[in-house]
Formats: C-alpha cells, sequence, structure tokens
C-alpha cells in the first residue's frame, strides 16, 4: 500500500486545534498518509521570523499536496496575508468550496447543494494600494485574460466531472466594465468555444445575485467569481447550511493543491477546545477524493467515504460542537465521530 506524504500546517488559533482533530480521524479511519509538519502565518513568524518561510513551500513542491489550517492577518496594517501569498507562490489558482446541508443541522434551507469556485490569484488581492496624496487612496483590481479563462475552463470542467447542471458568473460588469467584463466575456466565450454547451451558462449582476442567493440558494448550481466577491460569496453561502465551521475547501492549481476549511482562526475561540473541525476534515476528505482521482489509489476514496459516513452519523445522533447548538467540545467530536468509523 502507497503512503501519501502530506505537508501538514497547523495555523494559527484555532488552526493546530481543529489539525489535531482531524489527523486523529484520519488515522483511526486508516487513511494512508504520513504528515510532514510546516508553518506559516504567526506560527512561522515565532519559530522562523518569517510568515512563509521559503520550507513551507518547498515542503508543498515535493509532496504536491497540503492540508492547512487558518493563518491570522493583521486587519489594516501588519504584513499581507499569508494565504494570499501561499496562493499566488504556488499558483492555486481554483478555490473551491462545495455548500450542502448536512444531517442534523437544522437550517433557514433545505436542498442546498451548491459550488463556490473562486479566482483565486488576482482581482483586488493584487495587493497593489497607494496613498496617491494624503487622505486619497486607490487599490489595484487586476484582471489578466489568461486567468480569466483558465479559471472559467476550470469552473466547466469541474461542472462536467461532477455531473452538474449549471455555471453562474455573478459580477459587477455594468460598473467594472474592463475588469469583470473580461471575466465575463472569457467565460461566455470558453463555455461557447470550448465545447461546453452540455453546461448551462448564466450571468446574474451580484447585488441580484445575492438577493437571489438568499430568497432560494437551491436555484443555483456552481457559481464561477472573481476573487473578492468569491471570498465574500463563500461565507455568505456558508450561513445557509450552519456556518463556517461546516465549509471545506480546496486550492487547485495544475502542480499542488491545498485543502482548508474556509474559515479563519476564530481568535474569539482559540485555545479553549470550542472550535469546530468539522470543516477541516470534511477538507481533509475532499483531499483523499483528490488523491484517488489523481494519483489512482482507491483506498484513499475508501477512507474518506468511511470518514463522511461517520461524521454523518454523528451529527443525526445529535452529536455537535456549539457553533451548531451543541455541546461537545473538539476532541469530543472528532472521538464522536472516530467511535462511529465501521470496522
Ligand atoms: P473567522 O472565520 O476566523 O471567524 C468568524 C466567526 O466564525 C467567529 O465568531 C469564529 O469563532 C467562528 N468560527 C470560525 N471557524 C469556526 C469553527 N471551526 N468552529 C466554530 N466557530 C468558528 O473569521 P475572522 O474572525 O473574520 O478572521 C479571523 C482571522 O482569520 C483573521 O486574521 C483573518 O485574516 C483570518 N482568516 C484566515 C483564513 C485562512 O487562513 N484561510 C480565512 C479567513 C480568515
Amino acid at each position: 500500500m502507497t503512503t501519501h506524504q502530506i505537508v501538514l500546517i497547523p495555523g494559527d488559533g484555532i488552526g493546530p486545534e481543529v489539525a489535531e482533530a482531524t489527523t486523529r480521524v484520519l488515522e483511526a479511519a486508516g487513511a494512508p498518509l504520513a504528515w510532514a509538519e510546516h508553518h506559516a502565518g504567526v506560527a512561522a513568524l515565532e519559530r522562523h521570523g518569517e510568515v512563509l518561510p521559503e520550507a513551507t513551500l518547498d515542503a508543498v513542491r515535493d509532496r504536491g499536496i497540503a492540508l492547512k489550517g487558518p493563518c491570522t492577518t493583521p486587519v489594516g496594517k501588519g504584513f499581507t496575508s499569508v494565504n494570499v501569498q501561499l496562493r499566488k507562490r504556488l499558483d492555486l489558482y481554483a478555490a473551491v468550496r462545495p455548500v450542502r446541508n448536512l444531517p442534523g443541522i437544522t437550517t433557514r434551507y433545505e436542498g442546498v447543494d451548491l459550488v463556490v469556485i473562486r479566482e483565486n490569484t488576482e482581482g483586488l488581492y493584487s495587493g497593489i494600494e497607494n496613498e496617491v496624496t494624503k487622505g486619497v487612496v486607490t487599490s489595484l483590481k487586476v484582471a489578466t485574460e489568461t486567468a480569466s479563462q483558465r479559471i472559467a475552463r476550470w469552473a466547466f470542467q469541474y461542472a462536467r466531472d461532477r455531473g452538474r447542471q449549471k455555471v453562474t458568473v455573478m459580477h459587477k460588469a455594468n460598473i467594472m466594465k474592463l475588469t469583470d467584463g473580461m471575466f465575463i466575456r472569457c467565460a461566455r466565450q470558453i463555455h461557447d468555444d470550448e465545447g461546453f454547451s452540455d453546461i448551462e451558462y448564466e450571468e446574474v449582476i451580484i447585488d441580484a445575485g445575492c438577493m437571489k442567493l438568499v430568497q432560494d440558494p437551491t436555484q443555483f448550481d456552481v457559481l464561477l467569481l472573481e476573487n473578492l466577491y468569491g471570498d465574500v460569496l463563500s461565507d455568505l453561502c456558508a450561513g445557509f447550511v450552519g456556518g463556517l465551521g461546516v465549509i471545506p475547501g480546496a486550492n487547485i492549481g495544475n502542480d499542488y493543491a491545498v485543502f482548508e476549511a474556509v474559515h479563519g482562526s476564530a481568535p474569539d475561540i482559540a485555545g479553549k477546545g470550542l472550535a469546530n473541525p468539522l470543516a477541516l476534515l470534511m477538507s481533509a476528505v475532499m483531499m483523499l477524493n483528490h488523491i484517488a482521482d489523481t494519483r489512482g489509489d482507491e483506498s484513499c476514496r475508501t477512507s474518506a467515504g468511511r470518514i463522511r459516513e461517520a461524521y454523518n452519523r454523528a451529527l443525526s445522533d445529535g452529536k455537535k460542537t456549539r457553533d451548531l447548538g451543541g455541546n461537545l467540545g473538539t476532541e469530543d467530536f472528532a472521538s464522536a465521530v472516530i467511535e462511529r468509523i465501521a470496522g
């Protein structure tokens, strides 16, 4: 049996807690993984004097895949986001965030099953900001044809591979005619010229799109968004199905993939053993399926299925952390999942 070498980046805040709980469940499920721990974020700053050590990037380049906890970014000052840097340096251009109702978690909505696909490398996350003169600042939104085309191509291919019916691009091209205008023009062109007529294609202006989403999220299937809109809508969509504790994610490029939950380092609950590890655990399930898809190791798909079944059963049995209305801590929830992993 092959053991897959995976980089583990515990991250900051609740990161180490949810990473510990997740690796415990993976081990109990017999997932054929070996961890190489590396650091990023404040944890790396404290240990190595820099937030994104070259050794961490090299480790991901060597092994190809990482499981990552959240990294803290100071608000309105300080270093630029480690998460944004990591995605750019490794060219992880597609962020994929599945949003589905889960058993035992009652929300205002039923039947939600959509996927947010976010362009991960440009837009307003270029980090190019200037003070033109005192009291006047600018932020540069960058869009390139190459990146707009490749994320559109990736989204249509993803939709086809997963048997999904429709891709909706949300945009503000009525105002940002050049940048968002290019994003939708590229999406439309890839759809029409590269043979994706089996996938329905739709464009919606994002403000109206937000209204439609909260009115009835079940009318959407795959959402394709530039960087900032994808960031914002990921959290919005998390609210449909129980919050940030249940939304996994993957950052995928042509060469590497980094799996991480959508949530951040949650400083308000860090160190208290309260965080929900499910979003990172679900990200790990995505990772196992990705290994099965890209390396042909079906034992990873088996482990992924066992873990998914176990957490679904735990939730159905009312085993939940506090963010979901339950009373379990991080480790107790992990133990509840482990108890339900079929032998
Ligand atoms: P956050 O996602 O950390 O927290 C938002 C709210 O959700 C908080 O009330 C938090 O307690 C709750 N929450 C989040 N994850 C949870 C979990 N697993 N279980 C239970 N409750 C959970 O967002 P924020 O407060 O806006 O950001 C905090 C820090 O995280 C910032 O420094 C931000 O830059 C960083 N961040 C990092 C990432 C990443 O590493 N990918 C993503 C988002 C935010």
